[in-house]
């Protein structure tokens, strides 16, 4: 009986297993969106992460689900009618930039950002149609910054916080949360559901730093008091910081909201060779928040989890980072029952 019963679970543990496969949501395009020589958000950065997946044999592991554009209709989730039509001109008119000289315009920087959204909102879809369990969306242009009429700090489409109201309209989903942990408080995530309630929004980065925002005393208000949680660290912090910080503000968070859906902005910014952040992690230190956030995942929200790039401007140190996460995105399910 006993050695049935270690069998049948067994079983049941690798059938969960191999349901829980990951997607790496990723297109072409995402190189298309140019900037000139020695900007730090480069086209580069994309190619150096597809090339070390390869490399360490991880690609091979994943589903690769086709990346379609998002319909423009979904940017009016979270942005502006006459903002969105001024970055869709400024393409077209060979604008040199939008709003910052940050937020450099090409010809195809719309289109590759209505495909960065689309891998997103895909990864939405693929994973409540249970096709898999969590997803790596290596995009950009990247979105935190993106305000609901203003570009910023190299983000022009909030691509995280329109999947998340696409997972929350969609799906009706009430209990979503948004974890955060590049170098710089994701301002725009944050201001977009300060009010909501249902859509809880966790970051952990360098203050005093760009963007400015993101002090402790920052907590949401009316319906959404106590879903932002603020966790400013100073320069120099590394693993063991960040590490602490998600155990002593996220899982309680966590715990108290119990999200049907998870949602990461990984940035690698905060890396020790990074050249924009202070911060000193280390690709092991993402590994470590990646088990966390997905410890999450498993425990509440039936292992869904989308996980979307933001910065990182070392790019064997992002590759090697992007690496890590995607090990502890791929675990089985760590949920016991
Ligand atoms: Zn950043």
């Amino acid at each position: 009986m006993i050695e049935e019963n270690t069998l049948s679970q067994q079983l049941s543990d690798e059938s969960a297993a191999r349901a829980c496969k990951t997607a790496f949501m990723y297109h072409p395009i995402f190189m298309e969106h140019i900037v000139g020589e020695g900007f730090p958000e480069s086209p580069d950065r994309i190619p150096a992460i597809l090339g070390h997946l390869r490399e360490c044999g991880l690609m091979e592991q994943m589903e690769c689900p086709e990346v379609i554009p998002a319909d423009e209709r979904l940017l009016h989730l979270t942005h502006e009618h006459y903002y969105i039509r001024r970055v869709a001109l400024g393409c077209m008119g060979a604008k040199p930039f939008i709003d910052t000289p940050d937020c450099p315009l090409s010809p195809k920087t719309y289109e590759a950002a209505l495909y960065a959204v689309g891998a997103c909102t895909g990864a939405v879809d693929a994973v409540m149609e249970g096709k898999i369990c969590n997803a790596f969306c290596c995009v950009r242009p990247p979105g935190h910054h993106a305000r609901y009429n203003q570009a910023m700090g190299f983000c022009y489409f909030n691509n995280i916080a329109i999947a998340a109201r696409y997972a929350h309209t969609k799906y009706e989903l009430k209990k979503i949360l948004i974890v955060d942990w590049d170098v710089h408080h994701g301002n725009a995530t944050q201001e977009m559901f300060y009010d909501d309630g249902d859509i809880w929004y966790f970051s952990a980065h360098q203050a005093p730093f760009f963007p400015g925002t993101g002090a402790a005393d920052e907590r949401g208000e009316g319906k959404g008091l106590g879903a932002t949680i603020n966790v400013p660290l100073p320069a120099g912090s590394g693993d063991k910081e960040m590490i602490q910080a998600f155990k002593d503000h996220l899982l309680p968070a966590a715990q108290k909201l119990k999200p049907n859906f998870v949602f990461l902005s990984v940035g690698y910014d905060n890396h020790i060779e990074d050249p924009l952040g202070n911060m000193v992690m280390t690709a092991n230190g993402y590994y470590q928040l990646a088990r966390i956030v997905r410890g999450i995942a498993a425990e509440y929200a039936n292992n869904r989890l989308v996980a979307v790039l933001e910065g990182g401007y070392n790019q064997l140190a992002t590759a090697e980072s992007v690496e890590a996460t995607l090990r502890a995105m791929m675990e089985p399910s760590q949920k016991k029952s």
